[in-house]
Protein backbone atom coordinates (compact mmCIF):
# COMPACT_ATOMS: atom_id res chain seq x y z
CA UNK A 1 0.00 0.00 0.00
CA UNK A 2 1.26 3.64 -0.86
CA UNK A 3 1.81 6.31 2.06
CA UNK A 4 -0.84 8.16 -0.29
CA UNK A 5 -3.20 5.49 0.08
CA UNK A 6 -2.53 4.76 3.80
CA UNK A 7 -2.82 8.56 4.03
CA UNK A 8 -6.18 9.01 2.61
CA UNK A 9 -7.17 5.51 4.09
CA UNK A 10 -6.09 6.37 8.13
CA UNK A 11 -5.70 9.83 8.24
CA UNK A 12 -7.45 13.33 7.28
CA UNK A 13 -5.40 14.14 4.30
CA UNK A 14 -5.79 18.04 4.85
CA UNK A 15 -3.19 16.97 7.71
CA UNK A 16 -0.63 15.99 5.37
CA UNK A 17 2.24 18.80 5.01
CA UNK A 18 5.96 18.04 3.92
CA UNK A 19 6.89 21.73 3.30
CA UNK A 20 8.90 24.47 5.19
CA UNK A 21 6.02 25.95 7.33
CA UNK A 22 7.51 30.11 8.12
CA UNK A 23 5.36 33.16 9.05
CA UNK A 24 2.20 31.63 8.36
CA UNK A 25 3.24 30.23 5.07
CA UNK A 26 3.65 26.73 3.36
CA UNK A 27 6.50 26.53 1.31
CA UNK A 28 7.02 23.55 -0.91
CA UNK A 29 10.09 21.59 -1.04
CA UNK A 30 11.54 18.06 -0.74
CA UNK A 31 15.31 16.63 -0.28
CA UNK A 32 14.26 14.32 2.96
CA UNK A 33 13.20 11.37 2.65
CA UNK A 34 11.02 10.02 5.52
CA UNK A 35 10.83 6.06 5.80
CA UNK A 36 8.50 3.24 6.89
CA UNK A 37 10.82 1.59 9.65
CA UNK A 38 8.97 -1.16 9.53
CA UNK A 39 9.87 -2.23 5.83
CA UNK A 40 12.87 0.00 5.14
CA UNK A 41 10.53 1.78 2.51
CA UNK A 42 10.29 5.13 1.57
CA UNK A 43 7.46 7.04 2.61
CA UNK A 44 7.50 10.40 1.27
CA UNK A 45 10.07 13.26 0.79
CA UNK A 46 9.87 16.52 2.71
CA UNK A 47 11.56 19.71 2.49
CA UNK A 48 15.48 20.85 3.50
CA UNK A 49 15.53 23.76 4.93
CA UNK A 50 18.88 26.05 4.08
CA UNK A 51 20.48 28.33 6.96
CA UNK A 52 18.77 31.44 4.58
CA UNK A 53 15.39 29.73 5.49
CA UNK A 54 16.29 29.36 9.11
CA UNK A 55 16.79 32.83 9.50
CA UNK A 56 13.46 33.95 7.50
CA UNK A 57 12.25 32.23 10.18
CA UNK A 58 13.49 33.86 12.87
CA UNK A 59 12.46 36.89 11.11
CA UNK A 60 8.76 35.71 11.22
CA UNK A 61 9.01 34.57 15.08
CA UNK A 62 10.17 38.71 15.15
CA UNK A 63 7.36 40.13 13.59
CA UNK A 64 4.85 38.12 15.37
CA UNK A 65 6.74 38.45 18.58
CA UNK A 66 5.06 42.13 19.96
CA UNK A 67 2.02 41.24 18.84
CA UNK A 68 2.04 37.67 20.73
CA UNK A 69 3.56 38.92 23.62
CA UNK A 70 1.19 41.67 23.99
CA UNK A 71 -1.55 39.51 23.74
CA UNK A 72 -4.09 39.26 26.67
CA UNK A 73 -3.11 35.80 28.69
CA UNK A 74 -6.63 34.86 28.41
CA UNK A 75 -6.42 34.77 24.56
CA UNK A 76 -2.94 33.01 24.71
CA UNK A 77 -4.51 30.47 26.81
CA UNK A 78 -8.12 30.11 24.30
CA UNK A 79 -5.67 29.35 21.41
CA UNK A 80 -3.68 26.78 23.28
CA UNK A 81 -7.24 25.36 24.39
CA UNK A 82 -8.62 25.10 20.48
CA UNK A 83 -5.35 23.42 19.92
CA UNK A 84 -5.43 20.57 22.15
CA UNK A 85 -9.51 20.21 21.38
CA UNK A 86 -8.10 19.68 18.09
CA UNK A 87 -5.57 17.33 18.67
CA UNK A 88 -7.94 15.21 20.22
CA UNK A 89 -10.68 15.06 17.68
CA UNK A 90 -7.37 14.14 15.17
CA UNK A 91 -6.46 11.76 18.05
CA UNK A 92 -6.61 8.66 15.48
CA UNK A 93 -5.14 10.82 12.30
CA UNK A 94 -2.00 11.76 14.21
CA UNK A 95 -1.56 8.22 16.06
CA UNK A 96 -1.43 6.70 12.43
CA UNK A 97 1.29 9.45 11.48
CA UNK A 98 3.09 8.34 14.19
CA UNK A 99 2.93 4.82 13.60
CA UNK A 100 3.71 4.96 9.98
CA UNK A 101 6.89 7.30 10.38
CA UNK A 102 8.18 5.88 13.97
CA UNK A 103 7.23 2.67 13.75
CA UNK A 104 5.91 2.75 17.45
CA UNK A 105 2.19 0.40 17.77
CA UNK A 106 -0.54 2.32 17.47
CA UNK A 107 -1.56 1.75 20.94
CA UNK A 108 1.97 3.61 22.33
CA UNK A 109 0.58 6.09 19.91
CA UNK A 110 -2.46 6.60 20.77
CA UNK A 111 -1.06 7.26 24.50
CA UNK A 112 1.29 9.43 22.97
CA UNK A 113 -1.23 11.68 21.17
CA UNK A 114 -3.04 12.12 24.66
CA UNK A 115 -0.10 13.13 26.40
CA UNK A 116 0.83 15.62 23.85
CA UNK A 117 -2.35 17.00 23.78
CA UNK A 118 -2.22 17.62 27.78
CA UNK A 119 0.68 19.59 26.85
CA UNK A 120 -1.37 22.32 25.51
CA UNK A 121 -4.38 21.73 28.08
CA UNK A 122 -2.25 22.13 30.95
CA UNK A 123 -0.72 25.05 29.61
CA UNK A 124 -3.85 26.74 28.97
CA UNK A 125 -4.66 26.98 31.87
CA UNK A 126 -1.24 28.12 33.22
CA UNK A 127 -1.12 30.63 31.15
CA UNK A 128 -3.26 32.45 32.84
CA UNK A 129 -1.20 31.81 36.02
CA UNK A 130 2.25 33.46 35.85
CA UNK A 131 3.57 34.38 39.14
CA UNK A 132 5.23 37.77 40.10
CA UNK A 133 6.07 38.74 43.17
CA UNK A 134 5.70 41.73 46.08
CA UNK A 135 8.36 42.15 49.00
CA UNK A 136 9.82 45.26 50.99
CA UNK A 137 13.89 45.00 50.98
CA UNK A 138 14.74 43.52 54.93
CA UNK A 139 16.27 47.28 55.34
CA UNK A 140 13.22 49.35 54.75
CA UNK A 141 15.21 50.95 51.64
CA UNK A 142 12.27 49.99 49.16
CA UNK A 143 10.41 47.86 47.45
CA UNK A 144 10.67 44.72 45.43
CA UNK A 145 8.21 44.31 42.24
CA UNK A 146 9.34 41.06 40.36
CA UNK A 147 7.66 40.81 36.95
CA UNK A 148 8.17 37.46 34.71
CA UNK A 149 8.43 38.53 30.57
CA UNK A 150 8.53 35.96 28.35
CA UNK A 151 12.55 35.66 27.28
CA UNK A 152 12.44 36.03 23.52
CA UNK A 153 12.63 34.23 20.85
CA UNK A 154 12.71 30.22 21.16
CA UNK A 155 14.50 27.70 18.89
CA UNK A 156 12.97 24.46 20.24
CA UNK A 157 14.50 21.00 18.84
CA UNK A 158 12.96 17.73 19.61
CA UNK A 159 14.03 14.22 18.51
CA UNK A 160 12.07 11.33 16.78
CA UNK A 161 11.28 8.85 19.88
CA UNK A 162 8.00 11.31 20.67
CA UNK A 163 7.47 13.04 17.60
CA UNK A 164 4.19 14.58 19.39
CA UNK A 165 4.86 15.09 23.06
CA UNK A 166 8.30 16.13 22.56
CA UNK A 167 6.63 19.01 20.94
CA UNK A 168 3.95 20.16 22.69
CA UNK A 169 5.89 19.76 25.79
CA UNK A 170 7.89 22.77 24.60
CA UNK A 171 5.26 24.72 22.32
CA UNK A 172 2.82 24.61 25.15
CA UNK A 173 4.69 26.63 27.91
CA UNK A 174 6.49 28.87 25.30
CA UNK A 175 3.40 30.19 24.11
CA UNK A 176 1.62 30.24 26.75
CA UNK A 177 5.06 32.60 28.24
CA UNK A 178 4.02 34.64 25.50
CA UNK A 179 7.25 33.38 23.42
CA UNK A 180 7.08 33.13 19.32
CA UNK A 181 9.07 29.79 18.34
CA UNK A 182 11.22 27.74 15.41
CA UNK A 183 10.35 23.94 15.83
CA UNK A 184 12.91 21.97 14.18
CA UNK A 185 11.74 17.79 13.97
CA UNK A 186 13.64 15.03 13.60
CA UNK A 187 14.50 14.09 10.41
CA UNK A 188 13.00 11.09 10.94
CA UNK A 189 9.49 11.84 12.29
CA UNK A 190 8.19 15.24 10.36
CA UNK A 191 5.22 14.58 9.09
CA UNK A 192 3.47 14.92 12.48
CA UNK A 193 5.07 17.62 13.34
CA UNK A 194 3.56 19.38 10.69
CA UNK A 195 0.51 17.76 11.03
CA UNK A 196 0.20 19.42 14.32
CA UNK A 197 1.18 22.96 12.96
CA UNK A 198 -2.03 22.64 10.28
CA UNK A 199 -4.09 22.27 13.40
CA UNK A 200 -2.09 25.28 14.89
CA UNK A 201 -3.23 27.49 12.50
CA UNK A 202 -6.96 26.06 12.40
CA UNK A 203 -6.99 27.29 16.26
CA UNK A 204 -6.24 30.57 15.61
CA UNK A 205 -1.99 30.46 16.37
CA UNK A 206 -0.69 34.17 14.28
CA UNK A 207 1.29 33.74 11.62
CA UNK A 208 4.94 33.44 12.77
CA UNK A 209 4.74 32.93 16.14
CA UNK A 210 5.06 28.86 15.39
CA UNK A 211 7.31 28.32 12.69
CA UNK A 212 8.36 24.58 11.47
CA UNK A 213 11.08 23.84 9.88
CA UNK A 214 13.19 20.54 8.85
CA UNK A 215 16.55 20.23 7.80
CA UNK A 216 19.49 17.79 6.71
CA UNK A 217 22.00 19.87 7.77
CA UNK A 218 20.75 20.19 11.78
CA UNK A 219 24.28 21.60 13.26
CA UNK A 220 24.55 24.57 10.38
CA UNK A 221 21.13 25.51 10.64
CA UNK A 222 20.81 25.47 14.42
CA UNK A 223 24.04 27.42 15.13
CA UNK A 224 22.92 30.10 12.32
CA UNK A 225 20.11 30.74 14.69
CA UNK A 226 21.75 30.52 17.64
CA UNK A 227 24.41 33.34 16.68
CA UNK A 228 21.30 35.74 15.50
CA UNK A 229 20.74 37.68 18.38
CA UNK A 230 17.50 38.08 18.08
CA UNK A 231 17.42 34.33 19.25
CA UNK A 232 17.41 34.17 23.19
CA UNK A 233 16.41 30.74 23.83
CA UNK A 234 17.28 27.35 23.00
CA UNK A 235 15.51 24.00 23.99
CA UNK A 236 16.64 21.08 23.29
CA UNK A 237 15.42 17.43 23.77
CA UNK A 238 17.70 14.45 21.73
CA UNK A 239 21.24 12.38 23.34
CA UNK A 240 23.84 13.94 25.78
CA UNK A 241 26.40 13.72 22.98
CA UNK A 242 24.63 16.55 20.88
CA UNK A 243 23.52 18.62 23.49
CA UNK A 244 27.06 19.26 24.92
CA UNK A 245 27.63 20.39 21.35
CA UNK A 246 24.97 22.30 21.62
CA UNK A 247 25.40 23.99 25.06
CA UNK A 248 29.03 25.28 23.71
CA UNK A 249 27.35 26.53 20.69
CA UNK A 250 24.96 28.33 22.37
CA UNK A 251 27.56 29.64 24.88
CA UNK A 252 28.95 32.03 22.32
CA UNK A 253 26.02 34.16 21.98
CA UNK A 254 24.93 33.18 25.85
CA UNK A 255 21.57 32.04 24.64
CA UNK A 256 19.73 30.16 27.78
CA UNK A 257 19.12 27.00 27.32
CA UNK A 258 16.91 24.02 28.49
CA UNK A 259 18.25 20.66 28.04
CA UNK A 260 16.38 17.03 28.07
CA UNK A 261 19.15 14.73 26.97
CA UNK A 262 19.65 11.00 27.53
CA UNK A 263 18.89 8.76 30.22
CA UNK A 264 20.00 5.05 32.01
CA UNK A 265 17.58 4.42 34.18
CA UNK A 266 17.93 1.72 36.74
CA UNK A 267 14.96 -0.09 37.93
CA UNK A 268 15.56 -1.54 41.16
CA UNK A 269 13.53 -4.51 42.88
CA UNK A 270 13.60 -5.47 46.32
CA UNK A 271 12.73 -8.87 47.74
CA UNK A 272 9.59 -7.50 49.42
CA UNK A 273 7.98 -6.35 46.27
CA UNK A 274 4.90 -7.19 45.11
CA UNK A 275 6.05 -9.38 42.24
CA UNK A 276 2.74 -8.86 40.09
CA UNK A 277 3.29 -5.52 39.62
CA UNK A 278 6.81 -5.31 39.26
CA UNK A 279 6.30 -7.41 36.21
CA UNK A 280 3.70 -5.08 34.63
CA UNK A 281 5.46 -1.96 35.74
CA UNK A 282 8.94 -3.34 34.61
CA UNK A 283 7.09 -3.99 31.25
CA UNK A 284 5.77 -0.52 31.03
CA UNK A 285 9.13 1.06 32.12
CA UNK A 286 10.82 -1.08 29.29
CA UNK A 287 8.66 -1.75 26.33
CA UNK A 288 6.59 1.52 25.72
CA UNK A 289 7.54 2.58 22.37
CA UNK A 290 9.63 -0.87 22.20
CA UNK A 291 12.21 0.61 24.81
CA UNK A 292 12.62 3.99 22.50
CA UNK A 293 12.06 6.51 25.92
CA UNK A 294 14.69 8.53 27.33
CA UNK A 295 12.72 6.85 30.82
CA UNK A 296 13.17 3.10 29.66
CA UNK A 297 14.16 1.30 32.30
CA UNK A 298 18.04 0.32 30.85
CA UNK A 299 19.21 -1.72 34.14
CA UNK A 300 17.04 -3.88 36.35
CA UNK A 301 18.08 -4.54 39.70
CA UNK A 302 16.53 -7.63 41.40
CA UNK A 303 17.36 -8.61 44.66
CA UNK A 304 18.64 -11.96 45.03
CA UNK A 305 15.34 -13.93 46.66
CA UNK A 306 13.13 -12.62 44.14
CA UNK A 307 15.88 -12.79 40.95
CA UNK A 308 14.77 -16.23 39.93
CA UNK A 309 10.96 -15.81 39.65
CA UNK A 310 11.33 -12.09 38.35
CA UNK A 311 13.53 -13.50 35.67
CA UNK A 312 11.19 -16.31 34.64
CA UNK A 313 8.11 -13.98 34.37
CA UNK A 314 9.92 -10.93 32.42
CA UNK A 315 11.06 -13.97 30.39
CA UNK A 316 7.00 -15.21 30.07
CA UNK A 317 6.05 -11.85 29.00
CA UNK A 318 8.06 -10.36 26.99
CA UNK A 319 8.52 -13.76 24.70
CA UNK A 320 4.53 -13.25 24.07
CA UNK A 321 4.52 -10.08 22.63
CA UNK A 322 3.31 -9.34 18.76
CA UNK A 323 6.23 -8.01 16.73
CA UNK A 324 4.80 -6.20 14.16
CA UNK A 325 4.68 -2.88 12.01
CA UNK A 326 3.26 -0.03 14.14
CA UNK A 327 0.16 1.26 12.20
CA UNK A 328 -1.19 -3.12 12.39
CA UNK A 329 -3.65 -2.68 15.13
CA UNK A 330 -2.21 -6.14 16.36
CA UNK A 331 1.29 -4.98 17.28
CA UNK A 332 3.15 -4.97 20.61
CA UNK A 333 6.28 -3.98 19.73
CA UNK A 334 7.21 -2.39 16.52
CA UNK A 335 10.37 -1.66 14.57
CA UNK A 336 13.57 0.25 16.03
CA UNK A 337 13.31 3.46 14.34
CA UNK A 338 16.53 2.58 11.89
CA UNK A 339 19.14 -0.24 10.87
CA UNK A 340 21.75 1.86 12.83
CA UNK A 341 19.54 1.05 15.86
CA UNK A 342 19.81 -2.37 15.47
CA UNK A 343 23.38 -2.43 15.06
CA UNK A 344 23.63 -0.57 17.92
CA UNK A 345 21.21 -3.07 20.24
CA UNK A 346 23.01 -5.85 18.35
CA UNK A 347 26.41 -5.41 19.71
CA UNK A 348 25.43 -4.17 23.16
CA UNK A 349 24.00 -7.53 23.60
CA UNK A 350 26.29 -9.51 21.75
CA UNK A 351 29.19 -7.52 24.10
CA UNK A 352 27.08 -8.65 27.35
CA UNK A 353 27.00 -12.05 26.14
CA UNK A 354 30.29 -12.08 25.17
CA UNK A 355 31.06 -11.00 28.96
CA UNK A 356 28.88 -14.22 30.65
CA UNK A 357 25.22 -12.87 30.18
CA UNK A 358 22.57 -15.31 28.96
CA UNK A 359 19.33 -14.59 27.20
CA UNK A 360 16.41 -16.30 28.13
CA UNK A 361 14.05 -14.91 24.91
CA UNK A 362 15.21 -13.26 22.01
CA UNK A 363 19.17 -12.00 22.05
CA UNK A 364 19.24 -11.31 17.98
CA UNK A 365 18.18 -8.90 15.07
CA UNK A 366 15.00 -10.04 13.28
CA UNK A 367 16.25 -11.72 9.66
CA UNK A 368 13.40 -9.81 7.87
CA UNK A 369 12.59 -6.54 6.06
CA UNK A 370 12.25 -3.47 8.42
CA UNK A 371 14.34 -2.73 11.63
CA UNK A 372 12.82 -5.07 13.73
CA UNK A 373 14.46 -6.40 16.93
CA UNK A 374 12.75 -9.19 19.33
CA UNK A 375 11.86 -8.52 23.05
CA UNK A 376 15.20 -9.77 24.84
CA UNK A 377 15.80 -10.51 28.49
CA UNK A 378 19.24 -11.16 29.89
CA UNK A 379 19.97 -12.54 32.79
CA UNK A 380 24.01 -12.67 34.78
CA UNK A 381 24.98 -9.69 32.97
CA UNK A 382 28.37 -8.25 34.00
CA UNK A 383 27.65 -4.87 36.00
CA UNK A 384 30.28 -3.02 33.89
CA UNK A 385 29.05 -4.08 30.93
CA UNK A 386 28.89 -1.73 28.01
CA UNK A 387 24.94 -2.48 28.40
CA UNK A 388 25.21 -0.98 32.16
CA UNK A 389 26.76 2.04 30.49
CA UNK A 390 24.99 3.01 27.31
CA UNK A 391 21.59 4.00 26.59
CA UNK A 392 20.03 0.54 24.81
CA UNK A 393 17.41 2.83 23.59
CA UNK A 394 15.80 -0.82 22.66
CA UNK A 395 13.57 -3.92 24.06
CA UNK A 396 16.33 -5.72 26.02
CA UNK A 397 16.41 -6.07 29.86
CA UNK A 398 19.49 -6.83 31.03
CA UNK A 399 18.81 -8.15 34.26
CA UNK A 400 21.62 -7.88 37.77
CA UNK A 401 21.66 -9.66 41.02
CA UNK A 402 21.77 -7.80 43.93
CA UNK A 403 22.01 -8.03 48.03
CA UNK A 404 21.86 -5.28 50.07
CA UNK A 405 20.54 -1.98 49.80
CA UNK A 406 23.82 0.04 50.09
CA UNK A 407 25.10 -2.12 46.68
CA UNK A 408 22.07 -1.30 44.63
CA UNK A 409 22.33 1.85 46.03
CA UNK A 410 25.86 2.06 44.74
CA UNK A 411 25.08 0.19 41.35
CA UNK A 412 22.28 2.39 40.14
CA UNK A 413 24.52 5.50 40.90
CA UNK A 414 27.60 4.52 38.97
CA UNK A 415 26.15 5.88 35.38
CA UNK A 416 26.56 9.44 33.82
CA UNK A 417 22.83 9.56 33.41
CA UNK A 418 20.22 11.06 36.02
CA UNK A 419 17.08 11.21 34.38
CA UNK A 420 14.58 8.12 35.88
CA UNK A 421 15.07 5.73 38.09
CA UNK A 422 12.09 3.10 39.64
CA UNK A 423 11.85 1.52 42.81
CA UNK A 424 10.07 -1.40 43.99
CA UNK A 425 9.29 -2.29 47.28
CA UNK A 426 5.89 -3.89 49.81
CA UNK A 427 7.84 -0.95 52.26
CA UNK A 428 7.04 2.24 51.57
CA UNK A 429 9.77 3.76 53.64
CA UNK A 430 12.38 1.92 52.41
CA UNK A 431 11.41 2.51 49.09
CA UNK A 432 11.38 6.26 49.82
CA UNK A 433 14.61 6.47 51.84
CA UNK A 434 16.54 4.76 48.81
CA UNK A 435 15.22 7.26 46.17
CA UNK A 436 15.98 9.72 48.59
CA UNK A 437 19.98 8.91 47.94
CA UNK A 438 18.93 7.67 43.90
CA UNK A 439 20.71 10.45 41.68
CA UNK A 440 17.77 11.25 39.74
CA UNK A 441 15.72 13.93 38.51
CA UNK A 442 12.08 11.51 38.32
CA UNK A 443 11.54 8.29 40.51
CA UNK A 444 8.87 5.61 39.80
CA UNK A 445 7.81 4.27 43.40
CA UNK A 446 5.94 1.18 42.09
CA UNK A 447 5.09 2.83 39.43
CA UNK A 448 6.41 1.71 35.67
CA UNK A 449 5.09 5.72 34.27
CA UNK A 450 5.92 8.52 36.06
CA UNK A 451 5.29 11.26 32.66
CA UNK A 452 2.61 14.10 33.43
CA UNK A 453 2.01 17.09 31.98
CA UNK A 454 1.43 18.60 35.28
CA UNK A 455 4.77 17.14 37.04
CA UNK A 456 8.25 18.15 36.61
CA UNK A 457 9.97 16.55 33.38
CA UNK A 458 14.26 16.45 33.99
CA UNK A 459 17.62 14.56 35.04
CA UNK A 460 20.43 15.98 36.84
CA UNK A 461 23.91 14.84 36.14
CA UNK A 462 24.44 14.99 32.06
CA UNK A 463 20.76 13.97 31.76
CA UNK A 464 20.16 17.66 31.42
CA UNK A 465 19.41 21.36 32.62
CA UNK A 466 16.10 22.62 33.45
CA UNK A 467 12.63 20.28 34.01
CA UNK A 468 9.48 21.15 31.29
CA UNK A 469 6.11 20.55 32.45
CA UNK A 470 4.18 21.26 35.71
CA UNK A 471 3.99 24.69 37.61
CA UNK A 472 7.56 25.71 36.95
CA UNK A 473 7.90 24.69 33.15
CA UNK A 474 6.50 27.82 32.02
CA UNK A 475 9.53 29.81 33.68
CA UNK A 476 11.65 28.13 31.29
CA UNK A 477 10.43 30.70 28.82
CA UNK A 478 10.31 33.54 31.02
CA UNK A 479 12.98 36.02 32.26
CA UNK A 480 12.35 37.90 35.52
CA UNK A 481 12.39 41.53 35.77
CA UNK A 482 13.16 43.13 39.19
CA UNK A 483 11.82 46.92 39.63
CA UNK A 484 13.51 48.57 42.81
CA UNK A 485 10.55 50.62 43.54
CA UNK A 486 10.90 53.42 46.31
CA UNK A 487 7.12 55.84 46.91
P1 LIG B 1 19.77 13.30 18.65
O1 LIG B 1 20.51 14.05 19.70
O2 LIG B 1 20.54 12.59 17.62
O3 LIG B 1 18.80 14.29 17.85
C1 LIG B 1 17.85 15.09 18.51
C2 LIG B 1 17.52 16.29 17.63
O4 LIG B 1 18.69 17.07 17.48
C3 LIG B 1 17.06 15.94 16.21
O5 LIG B 1 16.09 16.88 15.82
C4 LIG B 1 18.33 16.12 15.39
O6 LIG B 1 18.07 16.44 14.04
C5 LIG B 1 18.95 17.30 16.10
N1 LIG B 1 20.41 17.42 15.95
C6 LIG B 1 21.32 16.44 15.80
N2 LIG B 1 22.56 16.97 15.74
C7 LIG B 1 22.41 18.32 15.86
C8 LIG B 1 23.31 19.41 15.91
N3 LIG B 1 24.63 19.25 15.82
N4 LIG B 1 22.80 20.64 16.06
C9 LIG B 1 21.48 20.83 16.17
N5 LIG B 1 20.58 19.84 16.15
C10 LIG B 1 21.04 18.59 16.01
O7 LIG B 1 18.79 12.34 19.44
P2 LIG B 1 17.74 11.30 18.85
O8 LIG B 1 18.48 10.10 18.38
O9 LIG B 1 16.82 11.98 17.89
O10 LIG B 1 16.88 10.96 20.15
C11 LIG B 1 17.24 10.02 21.08
C12 LIG B 1 17.91 10.69 22.27
O11 LIG B 1 17.03 11.65 22.84
C13 LIG B 1 18.19 9.71 23.39
O12 LIG B 1 19.45 9.99 23.94
C14 LIG B 1 17.08 9.99 24.40
O13 LIG B 1 17.39 9.63 25.72
C15 LIG B 1 16.94 11.46 24.25
N6 LIG B 1 15.63 11.89 24.73
C16 LIG B 1 15.57 12.59 25.91
C17 LIG B 1 14.35 12.98 26.42
C18 LIG B 1 14.25 13.76 27.71
O14 LIG B 1 13.19 14.33 27.94
N7 LIG B 1 15.28 13.81 28.54
C19 LIG B 1 13.17 12.65 25.73
C20 LIG B 1 13.26 11.94 24.54
C21 LIG B 1 14.51 11.57 24.05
Amino acid sequence: MTFQTRISGYADPALHAEGLYIGGKWQKGSGIAVTDPSTGNRLTEVADASVEDAIRAVAAAETAAAGWRDTPARQRSEILRRWFQLMTQHAEDLATLIALENGKALSDARGEVTYAAEFFRWYAEEATRIPGEYRHTPSGSHHILVDHEPIGIAVLITPWNFPAAMATRKIGPALAAGCTVILKPASETPLTAYAMARLGEEAGVPAGVVNVLTTSRPAEVTNAMLADPRVRKLSFTGSTGVGRTLLAEAAKSVVSCSMELGGNAPFVVFDDADLEAAIDGAMVAKMRNAGEACTAANRFYVQSGIHDAFVACLTARMAALKIGPGYEPSTQCGPMITQNAVRKIDRLVSDAVAGGARATTGGKPLSENGYFYPPTVLENVPVDAAIAREEIFGPVAPIYKFDSEEEVIRLANDTEYGLAAYIYSGDLKRAMKVGKRLEAGMLGINRGLMSDPAAPFGGVKQSGLGREGGVTGILEFMEAKYYAVDY
